[in-house]
């Protein structure tokens, strides 16, 4: 593809990126203020019940934190939400209107739920705002070659984001040379870039320093409101300083919900820790 091609077909897909934008996704109806319903869900991987009669409420604009010892079912539980893997019962619906059941996995991040994964997966060769840039492609694989500048909307959104990240500082530098900490907030840039309402952050907290877990806390508790966020967390002090409410899993159910306090004063809590 020559280069003007390419740049007809970037301009052509941009037109499309409203499209995307979730908070214009008429679809997703959250009259009911419920964003995420899981009802009644299991699965089971040979035999073995990762997921058991699993239900689950999350508020719009609330922040949540899942805890729950290793095997408990959390990350089973994110590839659920995110389509990668498919219960053998029960409900699991986006707002009133959107079954999840019923959508592909590109399907439901385009309706606006984005994942965070535990390892980062910037571009390490590019910079801080090229990054944020690129996040907006949906085929990172062709993106990058484009030579395309950000339209004037773009960049300002880019410019809210780096804000929002704490890494306006950083915007020229190369990805490769942030700390671990300043990556994680990178990727949690290049997931706002595509405006999800449901954020999904897998122990976002692993590997970093005191101080960049209390810039994180700072960060999440910020992004709440305006999105829903959902945190799995292994770390009790960070998710104390979380100051949202709290859901144990174990063996692929709910055990307690509520407070933090609530819940480590839980002698059934405090039962399933034990063994940790
Ligand atoms: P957590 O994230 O709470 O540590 P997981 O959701 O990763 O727990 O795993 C729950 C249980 O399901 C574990 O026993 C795990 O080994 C099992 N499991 C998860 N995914 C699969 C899979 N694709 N195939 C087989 N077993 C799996
Ligand atoms: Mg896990």
């Amino acid at each position: 593809m020559g280069l003007l091609q390419q740049t007809r077909e970037l301009l052509r897909r941009d037109q499309l990126f409203p499209f995307m934008m979730p908070e214009l996704n008429p679809a997703l109806d959250i009259s009911h203020r419920t964003i995420l319903y899981m009802e009644g869900v299991s699965v089971s991987f040979d035999g073995f019940r990762a997921i058991n009669n699993l239900n689950l409420y999350i508020d719009a604009g609330e922040l949540r934190c899942i805890i729950g010892p290793n095997g408990a079912g959390k990350s089973t539980m994110m590839d659920i939400i995110t389509g990668r893997t498919r219960p053998d019962s029960g409900s699991v619906w986006f707002g009133q209107r959107l079954n999840l059941l019923t959508m592909s996995e590109p399907e439901i991040a385009n309706a606006g739920i984005g994942r965070k994964f535990q390892q980062p997966t910037v571009f390490e060769g590019h910079s801080v705002e090229t990054n944020l840039w690129l996040a907006l492609a949906t085929d990172k694989r062709v993106w990058p070659t484009l030579l395309a500048r950000p339209q004037p909307a773009q960049r300002e959104q880019i410019d809210q984001v780096l804000e929002t990240i704490g890494l306006r500082d950083q915007r020229r530098l190369r990805a490769g040379a942030l700390s671990h900490g300043q990556k994680q907030w990178l990727e949690i840039g290049m997931l706002l870039m595509q405006r999800p309402q449901l954020l999904l952050v897998d122990e976002p907290v692993a590997g970093m320093t005191h101080q960049e877990m209390d810039r994180t806390a700072e960060l999440l508790r910020q992004l709440a409101g305006a999105h829903s966020v959902v945190v799995v967390e292994h770390d009790m002090g960070f998710v104390r300083s979380l100051e949202s409410k709290v859901t144990v899993l174990h063996q692929g159910s709910v055990l307690a919900e509520g407070s933090m306090d609530r819940v480590q004063a839980d002698p059934r809590v405090r039962e399933v820790y034990l063994g940790e």
